[in-house]
């Protein structure tokens, strides 16, 4: 590493450890915007969970304090926390796939919300693992899915999963990367569409783990 940009991280390093932690604003900073304390006492799980017959594998449990910060994250703009939401991703093991596939947004939450808070975290963890971001499936208008049974909601899901057109590149081994796992439909929606695209080994992982 160049001198000039050794000196610029360490500088940086300096002035972040100086920050107070963002959970607490009492210590400062030790990793991703928290302090060591906060860090440790999030409500970490860092196992799988089954859902639609499938193993998601989940940073936390979707509990206080880490369910405001993902609320505020996905509809308050709020994302100073992304460091720490993508840090508890870096945090965890996974097996070796070829690329990232965030939870994709229908164009219409898009414009609501101006982002995809699931590419943001997943384009820091594609970072992390040195791997491509791969987006080949598409969301159509999102339904609320209150009132309806499990199977309506399952068909209703999955029918808002499309393959774009011609998707540039294939991989085989994909993880899946989505913000909180509740019934697990969504996650076996897409994944049920990367099958119809030739994915053989498809992973999933989420920031946390709803009951
Ligand atoms: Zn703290």
């Amino acid at each position: 590493m160049p001198m000039f940009s050794r000196i610029l991280q360490q500088a940086k390093g300096l002035i972040q450890s100086l920050q107070p932690c963002q959970l607490c604003h009492a210590d400062t900073q030790h990793r991703h915007n928290v302090c060591a304390d906060c860090w440790n006492s999030l409500p970490w799980l860092k196992s799988p969970v089954l859902r639609q017959e499938m193993q998601v594998l989940a940073a936390c449990q979707y509990a206080y304090p880490l369910d405001r910060i993902i609320q505020q994250f996905k509809y308050e703009q709020q994302l100073q926390y992304r460091p720490l939401l993508a840090g508890l991703l870096k945090n965890l093991r996974y097996p070796k796939v070829h690329a990232i596939v965030p939870m994709p947004v229908s164009l219409e939450r898009l414009s609501q919300r101006g982002y995809n808070q699931s590419l943001l975290l997943a384009k820091d963890l594609a970072q992390h693992l040195q791997l491509p971001v791969w987006q080949p499936v598409q969301r159509l208008k999102q339904h609320s899915q209150k009132g309806l049974s499990r199977l309506e909601r399952i068909e209703g899901i999955q029918q808002q999963f499309v393959i774009s057109e011609q998707p540039k590149a294939h991989y085989r081994k994909v993880l899946i990367v989505d913000d909180v796992v509740t019934t697990g439909s969504s996650i076996h929606a897409l994944k049920q569409s990367l099958e119809q695209l030739g994915c053989r080994q498809i992973h999933a992982v989420c920031l946390a783990a709803a009951e």
